[in-house]
């Protein structure tokens, strides 16, 4: 990224030129969520002058509007991930519901006592839990796969994994604390080998990694939409269309029928078989705007980029004393974790925001994990093509003199 076009990039986030504590913004929490451009802005103030009716039951000019809008943001998500059919896109409100859609309708058509689930030890807690209800609903057990101390799964432990009980793998595609960027392809194709259907959470993958869904052969693939520059509350879940048709609806009610009697009720064609109520049809269309941008700037020209951030960022670290990287796998992500010595991370987090810098601490929703490293959590700084190296710069000068205060 060169100067000119990150100052531009920057130009167009409003909210990183706030002041905080008198000092300029340094966001390093795109982990968590991202920033909104002005256009994505815009998009969702548009929505709401322009095409704001309910959807899809609506003879009237507006609602025809919306529909197609909504409809057209669906084919957005589709042509994103490389999927075959807008009808395998279903929108959920963020991944966090789209794996526990997958979790209750796949356990209730495909699972009973004895089955077992396979997660790996990386996920977030939306990838574990919806997965722990679901065994212990029907009396299945959890296995997870292990990592190594870089922080790499264990794809000999996963395939040792495999067996007949197994129903199906759940695995992120990139974890959100220690960065790696986990073979999907491989563990997917090793699962199908013993007929097992995958889903990969894709939370952190798809801000900063092209993500083809067809080539990785994904049965599900789940994302949120605030983490790539899109407003809360809407996100995707990508599902073969076969897998769709198998499965029971999630939710009841408006939208997701066909016909309702008080004796049955048929439900909808694919996929508002899984979307009842109300769909968030202004969320969808600032979703597909910042699919848009994100496509303009290039996910290569943002992978290399903040790729260089990353690296940076790592080395520039490893100038304070008793530092120790959490996650040193061979292929990462934005996103860097640390601890320095015994400073608990919480007290490094509270001195950074004071000086402008907004980092996570904690166990990012990864107890799990954590736990297993015998880690309380970490220090987290986690990139987006917005931020820089100058900003970098800043962090490394602030944290030494947080670090000084601290030992
Ligand atoms: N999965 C991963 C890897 C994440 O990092 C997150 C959020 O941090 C989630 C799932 C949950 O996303 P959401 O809260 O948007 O549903």
């Amino acid at each position: 990224m060169d100067k000119l076009s990150l100052e531009k990039i920057r130009s167009e986030f409003p909210i990183l030129s706030e002041i905080i504590y008198n000092k300029p913004l340094v966001y390093f929490d795109n982990g968590a969520t991202t920033q909104k451009p002005q256009c994505v802005l815009d998009r969702i103030n548009y929505g709401y002058k322009h095409l704001n009716a309910n959807i899809h039951r609506g003879v009237h000019f507006l609602s025809q509007r919306a529909t197609e809008a909504h409809e057209n943001a669906r084919k957005a998500v589709c042509d994103f991930l490389g999927a075959d059919k807008r009808e395998e896109i279903v929108f959920t409100r963020g991944t966090t519901e789209a794996i526990n859609l997958v979790a209750f309708t796949f356990g209730e058509a495909f699972c009973s006592e004895g089955d077992e689930v396979v997660v790996s030890v990386m996920e977030h807690h939306s990838n574990i839990v919806p997965w722990q209800m679901l065994c212990e609903r029907k009396k299945m057990t959890l296995r997870v796969i292990p990592m190594s101390e870089k922080g790499e799964l264990d794809l000999d432990a996963y395939k040792n994994m495999l067996n007949e009980h197994t129903r199906i793998v759940a695995v992120t595609h990139v974890s959100n604390v220690l960065g790696t960027v986990n073979p999907v392809k491989e563990l997917i194709e090793i699962a199908h080998v013993h007929n097992i259907p995958v889903l990969i959470d894709g939370a952190q993958a798809v801000p900063h990694i092209k993500v083809n869904v067809k080539e990785l052969d994904a049965d599900f693939y789940v994302f949120s939409g605030h983490k790539i520059y899109a407003p809360t509350g809407i996100g995707a879940l990508y599902a073969k269309e076969k897998w769709l048709n198998a499965l029971p609806p999630y939710q009841g009610g408006g939208e997701m029928i066909a016909a309702v009697t008080f004796e049955k009720t048929t439900y909808n064609e694919l996929p508002f078989k899984f979307e009842a109520g109300t769909p968030d049809y202004i969320g969808s269309t600032a979703l597909a705007e910042a699919l848009r941008y994100v496509q303009e700037i290039g996910i290569e020209n943002i992978a290399a980029y903040e790729h260089e951030l990353t690296v940076y960022a790592t080395e520039r670290l490893m100038e304070i004393e008793n530092m120790r990287i959490i996650g040193q796998a061979d292929k990462k992500s934005a996103v860097v974790s640390f601890l320095v010595g015994n400073i608990h991370p919480y007290d490094i987090g509270m001195l950074l925001d004071r000086l402008g810098i907004a980092v996570r601490t904690g166990h990012h929703c990864a107890q799990p994990l954590c736990d297993s490293l015998q880690i309380p959590g970490t220090v987290r700084a986690s990139f987006a093509f917005y931020n820089t190296k100058e900003e970098i710069d800043v962090f490394i000068q602030a944290l030494k003199r947080v670090v000084g205060m601290l030992l």
